[in-house]
């Protein structure tokens, strides 16, 4: 069998990506003949030389074949797994030119990456499915640079702020709907910082997300499936800072994460029921990494968001709570790539 992982991308979590990547080919097994293929920031396609393995090393395009022909490239593997985090990656984008080179390919589906990648959008759905979630408003920017809070048109500036202090208070989170590893994530905690805030994110996507901030803990549980899912336990991460930033995520050593969450039994089974739910209701193939709040002031539980395509860095909660169901990451790039296979 012919497996192609993909890895890095045009998204800001490139990075990233090189790392799940170099931790996802330790583990394919001896008897999958493998290639990897890099796409490089600007969009660049490579063949990655065989006798590099690691990907995030600033070395990995080092005797790199760039793809001319990329449609028949694709068509010539049994299975691909698209490694890859963020836009284009994580978002239906590279799944759509997969499933129009008729290629089996790892996760979710088109629809259901895009809806998931779209925190405006999932939110919708997750909501008509009935799970709870923390309040919020949206807001988008016009093509002319202006922005505006949807349903009724708010779009004076002091209107903005009043409407986000009325309906959620502060502190509010501004997020780019379409982003991850908290790129583009914002608390704010004064008015002032509203929308210069609400500009900086749209740098990252036209549509905005302002949520109310809750104290929050944070736990993560992981779906493996297309139809019967595997469901692991509760995870908790314990950032270091204010919030679980990009540097927290990455770069600070003293954030942590433990299996099973510090929390009620009653919590985590909640979440486990939610887990499933979440993941049907965009309609999610292969695996998820699911992400709750539970509000340390009052007890309520949230759903946060999905990710189609988690970490797979060997310090990333996904494969950690797979482990922790005893699927060793070994077993579980095998189970996922027979995922592909199967539907
Ligand atoms: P990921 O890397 O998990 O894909 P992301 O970029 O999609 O992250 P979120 O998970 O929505 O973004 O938010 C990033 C982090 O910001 C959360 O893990 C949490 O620490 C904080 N956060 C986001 N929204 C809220 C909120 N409403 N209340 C409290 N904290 C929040
Ligand atoms: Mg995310
Ligand atoms: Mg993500
Ligand atoms: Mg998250």
């Amino acid at each position: 069998m012919k497996l192609l992982l993909i890895c890095g991308g045009q998204s800001t979590e490139h990075s990233i990506s090189r790392m799940s990547c170099t931790n996802i080919r330790k583990y394919v097994k001896d008897e999958i003949d493998v290639e990897v293929m890099g796409i490089t920031r600007e969009g660049a396609w490579y063949k990655l030389a065989d006798e590099v393995r690691d990907y995030a090393s600033d070395a990995w395009l080092e005797g790199a074949k760039e793809i001319k022909d990329n449609f028949a490239y694709l068509k010539s593997f049994d299975v691909v797994f698209p490694a890859l985090h963020g836009l284009y990656g994580e978002d239906g984008t590279i799944q759509g030119i997969l499933e129009m080179c008729n290629v089996p390919y790892v996760g979710c589906r088109v629809i259901d990456s895009a809806a998931a990648m779209d925190k405006v959008v999932a939110k919708k759905l997750f909501n008509a499915a009935g799970i709870k979630q923390v309040p919020s408003l949206y807001a988008f920017k016009r093509y002319d640079g202006e922005f505006v809070i949807i349903n009724d048109d708010t779009s004076e500036d002091r209107q903005i702020v009043e409407r986000v202090k009325h309906d959620l208070g502060l502190p509010v989170f501004i997020k780019a709907s379409r982003s991850g590893s908290s790129v583009g994530c914002y608390k704010v905690s004064n008015e002032e910082d509203i929308l210069p805030r609400l500009k900086e994110a749209g740098q990252y996507d036209r549509k905005v997300l302002i949520e109310k901030a809750i104290d929050a803990t944070e736990l993560e549980c992981a779906v493996l499936g297309n139809d019967d899912l595997v469901v692991s336990r509760v995870g908790q991460i314990l950032p270091h800072g204010e919030f679980y930033t990009f540097e927290s995520k990455y770069e600070d050593e003293q954030s942590a994460t433990c299996i099973p969450a510090r929390v009620d039994q009653s919590v985590q089974d909640y979440i486990r029921k939610m887990a499933p739910i979440a993941f049907k209701a965009v309609d999610g193939h292969g695996l998820a990494r699911c992400d709750f709040f539970l509000d340390n002031n009052t007890g309520d539980v949230y759903l946060n968001e999905i990710n189609t395509l988690p970490g797979f860095t060997n310090i990333s909660m996904y494969p950690m709570l797979m482990a922790d169901a005893g699927i060793s990451t070994t077993e579980l790039v095998d189970r996922l790539i027979q995922l592909a296979l199967e539907r």
